[in-house]
């Protein structure tokens, strides 16, 4: 079987591992979620090219950054600034190194590209599940 590769943002592609048909843990299951909840219940800072383009294919966001959702030129709101940013965004401790991963899934008809860092521990956990 040949599967089309499917482009992601160049940005995201270089630093991050991208799961795609992966199925989540009940932890990345219940960001999503919460993702979600707090967007229907406080809104989303979305950029303007998915302001003006509601329908627009690609979106992405981070957990680290839940209220900003952000078309494939407009990283930059992921960009953290200061100092690095070394919590685990699922265990909260501090590490010296994360891996950057990409959730690859869809949400109402639009694909959602979502941005964490994982702890080497975190991350053995979410890939093998
Ligand atoms: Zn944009
Ligand atoms: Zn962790």
């Amino acid at each position: 079987m040949v599967t089309q590769a499917r482009s992601v943002p160049p940005d995201l592609g270089d630093k991050h591992r991208i799961l795609n048909n992966h199925e989540p843990s009940w932890w990345l299951r219940l960001q999503l979620d919460a993702l979600v909840a707090g967007w229907e219940a406080n809104g989303v800072r979305a950029c303007k090219d998915i302001r003006r383009n509601p329908g627009h294919d690609v979106g992405v966001t981070a957990l680290y950054r839940r209220d900003a959702l952000a078309c494939s030129d407009c990283l930059d709101v992921f960009r953290l600034k200061g100092s690095p940013d070394h919590e685990c965004d699922r265990c909260h401790e501090q590490f010296d190194t994360l891996a950057g991963v990409v959730y690859d899934t869809h949400l109402e008809g639009m694909r959602l590209l979502v941005m964490f860092g994982l702890c080497p521990g975190c991350e053995a956990k979410e890939i093998s599940q």
